[in-house]
């Protein structure tokens, strides 16, 4: 079985601001070769580093006001593909991202505050029958050996 993860989780620099989200547990599925990774908004074609992006009535914007929707979709789309090519089955995303968000994004008012959402790409995972886990369940998960 092979996990689909979101990149900055396992190391990768590539957070809109340049930086990681590196987890060890999770990382280490990468390093034993049961995973792949994909960072949607890079496959999008957006740079890194980025202006940060939240999602506003169904779109996206970044913090300059530019609607970068068409962005989110086609990283979205390629990730899935992805997916698909390594026959993924179970995810780990990166909670509160608006591509990877799996139960909350931000509210579009780049304030810091969270609402209940998904981000672009993990409501195209999850509608395409992959498991989804966040991080904090993923680890959990972990923790009660159910993974
Ligand atoms: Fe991480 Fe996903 Fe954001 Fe890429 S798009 S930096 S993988 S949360």
């Amino acid at each position: 079985m092979t996990w689909l993860i979101s990149a900055c989780l396992t190391g990768e620099h590539c957070r809109y601001d340049g930086g990681t989200c590196r987890i060890r547990e999770i990382a280490d599925l990468l390093e034993k070769g049961d995973a792949v990774t994909v960072c949607p908004e890079q496959l999008g074609g957006l740079p890194t580093p980025r202006m940060p992006s939240e999602i506003r009535n169904g779109r996206v914007y970044n913090k300059q006001g530019k609607d970068v929707t068409e962005n989110f979709l086609r990283g979205a789309e390629a990730a899935l593909s992805a997916a698909r090519k390594s026959r993924c089955t179970k995810a780990v995303l990166k909670e509160g991202s608006p591509s990877c968000g799996l139960h909350t994004v931000y509210d579009g008012t780049f304030s810091g505050k969270r609402i209940e959402g998904k981000g672009i790409f993990a409501a195209m995972l999850e509608n395409s029958g992959v498991i989804c886990l966040n991080e904090n369940e993923f680890m959990e998960a972990m923790k009660n050996e159910s993974v």
